[in-house]
């Protein structure tokens, strides 16, 4: 039985696991996400120590990842950008380590492990602060022409639309992520558009996604219609990707997935009537993630195994 170790980089912390060949988790440790290239290099190689001994290990991290493993931009963690974390990590440690996208890992996970066991033409779609996302094509992991395929958050859907953190305006993340569900509400609120679900003398700038889904969940018709506002978008992307792709199913992860009918229902009403020929068609499946925060671990441990 293979020991496979895989480390997931988050915004505050490295998880590392280690699982068996069918996925069961072996060991599992964490360190806090540093500041700088060097020192998530350096945490890094702590972490894989840990995690010693193993048969192959991979990493995964949320930003664009070149097919040699070098991490060119990360706009969620701090002051790293341009590290050849792969090529450094292999000189330290004396083994190869394959490093990919944290979404690409988590659709791996799902793949491999998960909701789409056995589905051979899948995307990936967590629905988190922004969005992340990972391509499986022909039963094959989509890496493109350079190692960044999947960046699904940063598809353009409106060029004069918000402000986004990668440096453009109208990303799909700035539409249907958590922090754009946040969005769509205070900016009804401030229109008038949010009865009853702030006070009258509450402050619009302290609505939370958290605040509407509530409002929802408890029959707040203003709040019901937000969300729809926010299915919508959802829905615009999913539309888009599956245009692109035709994919058998979508696996939705992420915090807002736990939305569950709230979101599935108005995201596949809109599905149909925004996709291209829907009646002539078999429309793919919405189903929710499995493997939950683990995905990205679990995905990075099995990643050397399926860079074959
Ligand atoms: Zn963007």
């Amino acid at each position: 039985m293979s020991r496979l170790a895989g480390i997931d980089v988050g915004g505050t912390k490295c998880l590392g696991v280690v699982i068996d060949d069918e996925g069961h988790l072996l060991q599992q440790t964490r360190l806090p996400t540093p500041y700088g290239g060097d020192a998530l290099v350096a945490t890094l190689a702590e972490l894989a120590g840990q995690l010693e001994p193993y048969d192959s290990l991979g990493i995964g991290i949320p930003g664009l990842v070149t097919n040699e493993g070098i991490l060119r931009a990360a706009p969620n963690i701090g002051g790293i950008a341009d590290t050849p974390v792969g090529p450094r990590l292999r000189e330290r440690l004396g083994h190869s380590v394959e490093v990919d996208n944290d979404g690409t890992c988590a659709a791996v996970a799902e793949w491999k492990l998960g909701a789409a066991r056995g589905a051979k033409d899948i995307i990936m779609v967590t629905l988190g602060t922004g969005i992340g996302g990972g391509i499986i094509a022909g039963n094959r992991l989509q890496r493109g022409a350079n190692g960044f395929a999947g960046e699904i958050g940063h598809m353009l859907v409106d060029p004069n639309g918000p402000d986004c953190p990668c440096g453009r305006r109208g990303c799909w993340e700035r539409f249907a992520s958590g922090s754009a569900l946040g969005w769509l509400a205070r900016r009804a609120a401030s229109e008038g558009r949010l009865a009853g679900v702030v006070p009258p003398d509450g402050d619009i700038h302290e609505i939370r996604p958290e605040t509407l889904t509530q409002a929802a969940r408890e029959g707040n018709s203003s709040a019901v219609a937000v969300l729809d506002e926010f299915a919508k978008w959802v829905a615009v992307g999913l539309v888009n990707l599956t245009n692109i792709l035709d994919p058998a199913m979508f696996v939705l992860g992420g915090g807002l997935a736990e939305l569950g009918s709230l979101l599935h229902g108005p995201a596949s009403r809109w599905f149909r009537e925004l996709l291209y020929q829907p009646h002539l068609r078999p429309h793919p499946q919405l189903v929710i993630a499995e493997l939950g925060e683990r995905a990205g671990a679990y995905g990075a441990a099995i990643l050397p195994t399926v860079h074959t």
